[in-house]
């Protein structure tokens, strides 16, 4: 058994480790969203340990009344510690934290989350190979895929290229913002964790993923932006598709199939771009994060 006085040393020095983080958010020299990731990802730090309405009760200008309306707003029990917290629990604080102002006095959520979608053949890859050149500051999501590399692809890069078992733990652990079966073969996921930190840093991030993922992001995260990259017409589309050569009529006709039902997702984005032209369509996505 542990002595008691040895216990009640632990204690102490606990609770002083929490009041020193409560003085650096109430004197603005750490930000509330950073003490909260740390708890999240670090279940044993002393940030984890906070209670919510202390851990509110210290940002400037947040007094217990205010506390209690915002905890139940967010659905969440004013004893419950900062570092365990359901998932959801996870999310809709982080919004709200992001969406304050921050010691500043600017809000925090400066970046925004695109995602790049559209139909088979629609170019999608073409265009956000010429925002990668042309503006190299962007930050992209790399994917993880159990589908095998092509020559030149490198893994951590293109892709991160994962197993079977591999992706079957990332989606366990819920370390996928969200995941698809794309062309009904292979499975591709958006990883969380280097979204949120770009959001958290308050940059723009882009994904480029297929329609089903596009949703699954929306449903999580409603302040994405979700953009439709189009062809110029119908027809354009049909002959991208038909004059590749490198797909029997068989194939071309259970593709075009599923362009049709692909094309009528358009109505759910935010935003549609037509890939006319290369750059325009590239630099139509980088105005939809103002760093242009
Ligand atoms: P490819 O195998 O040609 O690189 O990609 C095939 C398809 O997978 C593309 O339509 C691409 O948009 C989609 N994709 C790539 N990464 C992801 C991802 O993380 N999630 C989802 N849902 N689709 C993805």
């Amino acid at each position: 058994m542990r002595d008691p006085r040895e216990a009640s040393a632990i204690a102490v020095a606990n609770r002083r480790a929490r009041a020193a983080v409560k003085a650096s958010i109430a004197d603005g020299s750490v930000e509330p969203l950073s003490v909260a990731r740390t708890a999240w990802d670090d279940e044993t730090s002393v940030e984890a340990t906070l209670r919510m309405n202390e851990f509110l009760e210290s940002i400037r200008g947040i007094g217990p009344t205010k506390v209690e309306r915002i905890l139940d707003e967010l659905k969440i029990h004013p004893r419950k510690r900062l570092g365990f917290l359901g998932v959801r629990q996870i999310e809709t604080l982080g919004e709200w934290l992001r969406q304050r102002p921050n010691s500043n006095g600017s809000t925090e959520a400066t970046g925004k989350l695109i995602v790049v979608a559209g139909p088979t053949a629609v170019g999608k890859g073409t265009v956000v190979a010429r925002i990668r050149e042309l503006h190299p500051e962007v930050r992209f999501s790399v994917s993880a895929t159990t589908r095998q590399p092509r020559p030149g692809e490198i893994d951590g890069v293109h892709y991160f290229f994962v197993s079977n078992e591999e992706f079957d733990n990332l989606v366990e652990t819920n370390q996928m913002l969200e995941w698809a079966v794309v062309h009904g073969q292979n499975r591709y996921g958006t990883p969380r964790k280097p979204i949120q930190e770009a959001l958290d840093a308050g940059e723009s991030i882009i994904l480029e993923i297929d329609i089903q993922g596009a949703r699954q992001v929306k449903a999580a995260m409603p302040e994405a932006v979700l953009v439709f990259l189009l062809p110029p017409t119908w027809d354009e589309l049909v002959r991208r598709l038909t004059t590749r050569g490198t797909e029997s009529a068989e194939e071309q006709a259970r593709r075009l199939e599923t362009a049709k039902v692909e094309f009528e997702a358009q109505y759910e984005f935010d935003e549609t771009i037509v890939n006319d032209d290369v750059d325009t369509a590239a630099e139509a996505v980088v105005s939809l994060m103002s760093i242009a």
